[in-house]
């Protein structure tokens, strides 16, 4: 499609028939005089009353364990940057109607106009008791990391940025997968990360959590390599900084038997490529356009497994493969945080899904004959059925084991059973 009409198009499916994207519908019955009486006044005191007696009825009597607000100032939207709160509420009801598809959750977007770090918490934690879940959504970094930081240590409900930890638990996932495919270990392999934002340094902390070795990893922001020997390091990155005395990527490359980027456009050359190890592993994730156009990079190297962020190119590291069903399991067993374990639960589930035969319904949603568990095919394609009844088991069995589920799941069998439905 040109992006003339794209954009046409884009433009009159955001206004028609209504404008926007989501909207509310009552959930119980409300044609005669007793429903209204048991919808509204009076009925309604009873309860508020179970509820004023013990908070916890707020699950059995509210939508409060189903909702989750996805939450934005509008200070880093997509990649265009902060064009505030208003301009980003498309992207909010957009992840409002993926959580509905996907795992039936109700999200609802909420701006917040201040760029504060205080009044942004400080406003969330007021309006938390409404919902069982935060998803904290396009907010920039640095701000993005200590906003998360408080919230999760404030607040007894899950919180998580999804711009850093979806795209960490994806990527995991895909990394996992193309490590057994190349033959090849998490503690051996050496590692670039271009970029050193929120998303660049959640990932990094992820595939250190499965085993990557820092000193076999180097990072690079906008000035190049990230090195120990630097002046004013940023507390976020200090942690990343190598001991090689190296600037370059052209040098970093070289050997390198993973290329992770998450920074911008066309900053890898097919001459990096060439002086990677054997069969590597480069994940080009920046958006719109990838550190390395798809297609240059498997003309360059027939040994590569490549992956990008975009749906033209197989392997697209996509969060949507993660936030429905993670919310979706800890919301299911009341869990108070969504914590490492739960979403190294994710990565894991997702890496097996994988290696599953695909149903037939797979290939045909996107026009394959035979997707397998290979080069060209290392995470689940977002329509895959089984995610939801795959992910969220695997994320509510790791939020039990980990002390965090206020309502443990005790029938698995069911529970897998009534996510099918
Ligand atoms: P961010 O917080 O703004 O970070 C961007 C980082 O890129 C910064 O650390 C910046 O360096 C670095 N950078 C800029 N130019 C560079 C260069 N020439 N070489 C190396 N690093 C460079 O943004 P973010 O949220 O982490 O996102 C970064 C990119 O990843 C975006 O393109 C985004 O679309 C993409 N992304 C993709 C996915 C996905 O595919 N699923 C998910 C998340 C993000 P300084 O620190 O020096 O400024
Ligand atoms: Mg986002």
């Amino acid at each position: 499609m040109s992006n003339e009409k794209l954009r046409r198009e884009a433009l009159i499916y955001h206004a028609k028939p209504q404008p926007g994207k989501i909207k509310i519908v009552p959930t119980k019955p409300y044609s005669t005089q007793r429903d209204l009486a048991l919808a509204y006044s009076p009925g309604v005191a009873e309860p508020c009353l179970e509820i004023a007696k013990d908070k916890e009825n707020v699950y059995k009597y509210t939508s409060k364990g189903n909702l989750v607000a996805i939450i934005s100032n509008g200070t880093a939207v997509l990649g265009l940057g902060n064009i505030g709160p208003e301009a980003s509420k498309p992207v909010m009801e957009g992840k409002g109607l993926l959580f509905k598809i996907f795992a039936d959750i109700d999200g609802i977007d909420i701006e917040i106009d201040t760029e504060d770090v205080d009044k942004f918490v400080e406003t969330v934690k007021m309006i938390a008791p409404t919902f069982g879940g935060i998803n904290l959504e396009d907010i920039k970094a640095p701000e993005a990391f200590e906003i998360e930081r408080r919230l999760k240590e404030e607040l007894d409900i899950p919180v998580m940025h999804d711009d850093q930890h979806g795209t960490a638990i994806i990527s995991a996932a895909a990394l996992l997968n193309a490590l057994e495919i190349s033959n090849k270990k998490m503690e051996d392999v050496r590692i670039v990360i271009s970029g050193a934002g929120a998303a660049a340094v959640s990932c990094t902390k992820l595939y250190k959590a499965f085993g990557a070795k820092a000193e076999n990893i180097v990072m690079l922001d906008s000035k190049g390599v990230i090195r120990k020997d630097a002046d004013n390091l940023s507390s976020s990155k200090i942690e990343f900084a190598t001991d090689r005395k190296i600037d370059t990527l052209d040098e970093a490359m070289v050997d390198a038997d993973v290329f992770v980027g998450l920074s911008i456009a066309n900053v890898v050359t097919p001459s990096m490529l060439l002086s990677m190890a054997e069969n590597p592993i480069v994940f080009a994730m920046a958006n719109p356009d990838p550190e390395i156009a798809y297609d240059l990079a498997v003309a360059t190297r027939k040994d590569i497994i490549m992956a990008t962020g975009r749906s033209d190119h197989p392997n697209q590291v996509n969060n949507v493969l993660g936030f429905p069903f993670i919310f979706r399991g800890a919301l299911d067993v009341r869990a108070t945080a969504i914590n490492e374990p739960m979403k190294m639960a994710a990565v894991k589930a997702l890496a097996d899904l994988t290696r599953q035969p695909v149903p037939e319904q797979v290939n045909i949603a996107y026009g394959e004959t035979r997707l397998t568990f290979g080069k060209d095919y290392i995470i689940p394609k977002p329509f895959d059925q089984r995610l939801i009844y795959e992910i969220p088991p695997a994320v509510a069995k790791a939020a039990m084991d980990s002390g965090v589920a206020k309502m443990p799941i005790e029938d698995w069998d069911k529970y897998r059973e009534e996510l099918m439905l």
